[in-house]
């Protein structure tokens, strides 16, 4: 039997950039996050509405656009505040989202966030872009554009770190038990979800013998 509080998960591939959406729900109450809302908020809304699900706030695990271009039409329907890395920069933050008097509540590494009775704590996983982040519940891990089934994200960006994103995978995420369950921001690989434990097999980005080695895989 499940506990009275457990995490649901429900994925939504929305856009032309095959973008993953996430609406994170406690299974004890009708509490919900949206992360990364883009390209549909409808259906973002169809969906909360077919969870019975009251949202609580929107999270962002970066800044970039194709991420974020739900977000005022989200927040505002809701009137739910947006939770962002403290690291996003200034120019990426849109204007819109003053103009709507969205309320934006900044997070660092190490925070905690929740939803309903459930308690995520953000890793901070630049790399792709200086404000990645990741949410851990349990054995449950929100990836954002840092890591992808099979790939992890472009380091090529005018903000990427590749040394930043070495550490990023191999001192924060690769420590972790190999049952956690990776949910990527884009669905780019065979699987839309696998385990930590799999992908340190699979992917070539988890697996490079050093530094030198992922920088030329990943820059190559
Ligand atoms: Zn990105």
């Amino acid at each position: 039997m499940n506990p009275p509080h457990t995490l649901y998960v429900k994925q939504m591939q929305l856009g032309h950039m095959d973008n993953f959406v996430y609406l994170l729900g406690d299974t004890g109450g009708n509490g919900a996050v949206v992360v990364d809302p883009a390209w549909n908020v409808g259906e973002i809304l169809n969906q909360l509405e077919f969870h019975n699900a009251a949202l609580q706030a929107v999270w962002l695990t970066h800044g970039h656009y194709d991420h974020t271009d739900g977000v005022t039409e989200l927040a505002q329907a809701a009137g739910v505040p947006v939770y962002l890395p403290r690291l996003t920069p200034a120019e990426w933050r849109r204007d819109e989202w003053r103009d709507a008097d969205i309320s934006l509540i900044e997070f660092d590494d190490g925070d905690e966030l929740s939803v309903g009775a459930l308690t995520f704590r953000v890793l901070a996983t630049p790399g792709h872009s200086p404000d990645g982040s990741c949410f851990l519940h349990r054995n449950h891990l929100f990836t954002g554009d840092t890591l992808f089934i099979d790939g992890c994200g472009r380091c090529d960006l005018p903000t990427s770190d590749v040394e930043a994103m070495y550490h990023s995978l191999h001192d924060v995420i690769m420590p972790l038990p190999d049952n956690t369950l990776i949910y990527p921001g884009h669905d780019y690989g065979r699987l839309t979800v696998d385990t930590l434990g799999n992908q340190k097999r699979t992917n070539p980005f988890l697996n490079a013998e050093s530094k030198k080695q992922f920088v030329q895989r990943r820059m190559g």
